[in-house]
């Protein structure tokens, strides 16, 4: 039998609609755990499709079954139950039951599942251990333990959580910023600033004996390099210590002069933001070997 895609596939518009399915959160496999060179469902579902079902002999039922191709791949028709439930007719009169699909190097599974939603029989061979967890949390535990399955998910996971806060909470905790707010007539505005995250530098001291200041090593500044958006770091001195303050869009404006694509490093090469004193590269490491840094 002459496979469908050995004659042609609609290339294009299913690479356009794999395109779109990146910024697509919301139900996606690609949420439930990352997957570096996961397949995209729009193309896995269209050339599952595309390889089980025969050529057509007329070029009007090609352009039929291209068109169908099509919209098959698109995102908003993967729970679309006619759309769907077409594909897995077209499949199942074929073969007359479930045919079976292996894939092995199966991976993030979008190969595996999209033959699921055609009605096959999808096996999944994986070597990665991750990939082996991913497999099973996309492909088996939702077949096996339905509906419970969200709400256990959801209770384990506020578990995992609520312990990670009594242990690790206190490294991430709250600012209460108080602004006037214009609608509220005079009245303070209270948001809670949430810690999410931290920036880590190494350091080392600054070799210029009337210094010792602490350096932090850093590439460059930049927190948000967009169009629309452009805040970083910035360094200032206070006594001998290097404080760092955020300035830009939304914040205090940056200084002039100020480019924070210059960090106090270079090819290992490091400058004092406080005293301007240079290090050169063999003193920065000479510093690392000795655990100064
Ligand atoms: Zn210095």
């Amino acid at each position: 039998m002459k496979r469908f895609i050995e004659d042609i596939f609609p290339v294009k518009e299913v690479s356009e609609h794999s395109v779109r399915e990146k910024n697509i959160r919301h139900g996606h496999i690609s949420t439930l755990h990352i997957w570096w060179a996961r397949r995209p469902l729009a193309a896995s579902r269209a050339t599952a499709y595309a390889v089980l079902i025969p050529s057509c002999s007329t070029d009007e039922e090609k352009e039929e079954k291209r068109k169908f191709i099509v919209e098959l791949s698109k995102w908003e028709n993967s729970l679309k139950s006619d759309v769907i439930e077409k594909a897995r007719k077209d499949i199942l009169n074929l073969y007359g039951r479930p045919p079976r699909i292996l894939d092995c190097f199966a991976g993030g599974g979008s190969i595996p599942l999209e033959a699921l939603r055609l009605g096959c029989e999808a096996h999944a061979v994986e070597y990665n251990p991750v990939a082996v967890l991913i497999l099973k949390c996309t492909l088996e535990y939702p077949q096996k333990y339905g509906k419970r399955l969200v709400e256990d998910v959801s209770r384990w996971g506020n578990w995992v959580l609520e312990r990670a806060k009594e242990e690790i909470g206190k490294f991430y905790p709250s600012e209460i910023l108080e602004t006037n707010d214009l609608e509220l007539e005079g009245r303070k505005r209270k948001e809670e600033l949430k810690t999410v995250g931290y920036i880590w530098a190494r350091t080392i001291p600054c070799q210029n004996p009337a210094c010792g200041a602490e350096i932090p090593l850093m590439r460059q500044f930049w927190l948000a390099k967009k169009e629309k958006k452009r805040v970083s770091l910035y360094p200032y001195v206070e006594g001998k210590e290097v404080k760092f303050k955020i300035v830009g869009d939304g914040y205090e404006e940056m200084p002039e002069g100020f480019d924070p694509s210059k960090g106090t490093v270079k090819g290992a090469i490091a400058t004092c933001p406080a005293c301007g004193f240079v290090s050169d590269a063999s003193t920065v490491r000479r510093l690392f070997q000795q655990g100064k840094a």
